[in-house]
């Protein structure tokens, strides 16, 4: 908990004028809440452990005040950014490409598995095309600081974006333990989730001095206020059927549709794709090269469907995705937080809706509303008013 002063504008913030003006140019009128009480904090260079809602601008938070801080020197890489997909990695690049529009001299790179390493290296061997910024996956990364391609002895701010999904997996927590040991002691670490479990914690710690611990929101009420919530019981055999009905007769710019694997993703989207919906499938089976693209794709807008798997679940920010459907359930209650909360981004309405259809789903559906002590109800026959979505 915390006691402040609401800053009224991004301007109380003191930020450079060419930060301020790239914050005009998005469009941002005021800080959120979680940008009020981090941001000040955040630029001063102290060590932040933050967990807030979905949607709400944790990212802006890391790049405006390592933007803030950064002094870029030609050949040194100041701040480094991990986070566990690549899709997320391509995105937080792209807001830093946003944010430092004004600051010509700042270079950010994006290194990520399943593209040529070689390409990586390059760029970093080379004065004039080494990055200050860098965000990665820890693996790619990894194998940088492995091979002696990438020198972090000049690393001052160190951020882990879904941290609490990064430092679980036992791979990606030794590989960014093994990064953090070649970055200097003297650093500033700030990591961000909307989920931060209580054993998580002290894991995150570990990697600070002393933090800012910000828990906007306690665990109850994480779920999103403007997100309608729906369950629908049905056999697995008519979730085809169902979900085509959903399609034909909601009102959506953009959904995403959840399932449990890759196989079924290529196989949902095919069907799709056959019925003449404009559909397009995300997942961790593509090729990278494709991968972003479809990603890129589905983000401009090219089309309004995309079938996923858990890859697209966190931290990936569509503005007009407003439906999100759960065909298949998540097994984790966190993961469908995760995953409902790609729908009603920055407080805008959305709804929701997840398919039902054996035991270990309604299980499932119990755990989540006792965790997110929230009401999961039946999907109403007549629908749902398209205004309140
Ligand atoms: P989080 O990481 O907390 O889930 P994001 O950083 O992805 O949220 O931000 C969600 C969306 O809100 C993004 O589209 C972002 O551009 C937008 N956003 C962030 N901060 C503001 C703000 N102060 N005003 C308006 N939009 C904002
Ligand atoms: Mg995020």
């Amino acid at each position: 908990s915390y006691v402040g002063i609401h800053a009224t504008g991004f301007r109380d913030f003191l930020l450079k004028p060419e930060l301020l003006r790239a914050i005009g140019d998005c469009g941002f009128e005021h800080p959120s809440e979680v940008q009020q009480v981090c941001i000040p904090q955040s630029i001063l260079g102290t060590d932040v452990l933050c967990q807030a809602k979905s949607g709400l601008g944790k990212t802006a938070v890391f790049v405006l005040s390592t933007l803030q801080q950064l002094d870029p020197v030609p050949g040194e890489i100041s701040t480094v950014v991990i986070c566990h997909t690549r899709e997320l990695a391509y995105q937080i690049r792209n807001e830093y490409a946003r944010f430092s529009k004004y600051m010509p001299d700042v270079k950010t790179e994006v290194f990520y598995g399943g593209t040529p390493i070689a390409r990586d290296v390059e760029k970093l061997k080379n004065k004039d095309t080494c990055p200050h910024i860098i965000v990665a996956t820890p693996g790619r990364l990894h194998a940088l600081v492995t091979e002696k391609s990438i020198r972090l002895n000049n690393v001052k701010s160190f951020v882990i974006d879904e941290c609490d999904k990064v430092l679980e997996a036992v791979d990606m927590r030794r590989d960014v333990q093994d990064i953090f040991r070649n970055t200097p002691h003297q650093k500033q670490v700030m990591m961000f989730s909307a989920t931060l479990a209580q054993d998580i914690r002290p894991v995150c710690k570990k990697f600070m001095q002393n933090p800012l611990e910000i828990y906007v929101d306690d665990e109850a009420k994480l779920t999103l206020h403007g997100l309608q919530q729906y369950y629908i019981k049905l056999d697995e055999k008519d979730k085809n059927r169902k979900l085509s009905d959903l399609l034909d007769s909601l009102e959506f710019n953009q959904v995403i549709i959840f399932v449990k694997s890759t196989q079924r993703a290529n196989e949902l989207n095919k069907l799709l794709c056959a019925c003449n919906f404009p559909s397009i499938a995300v997942h961790s089976g593509l090729p990278q090269e494709e991968r972003i693209e479809r990603y890129r794709s589905f983000k401009e807008f090219n089309k309004r469907i995309c079938v996923s798997t858990d890859v697209f679940g966190r931290g990936i920010d569509i503005e007009r995705i407003n439906l999100a459907i759960n065909y298949d359930l998540p097994s984790e209650a966190d993961q469908y937080l995760h995953r409902v909360g790609r729908a009603g981004r920055f407080g805008t309405k959305g709804l929701a809706i997840s398919f039902v259809s054996s035991e270990a789903d309604e299980e499932i559906l119990n755990k989540i509303q006792s965790r997110f002590d929230v009401k999961i109800t039946d999907f109403p026959e007549e629908g749902v008013d398209p205004s309140t979505y």
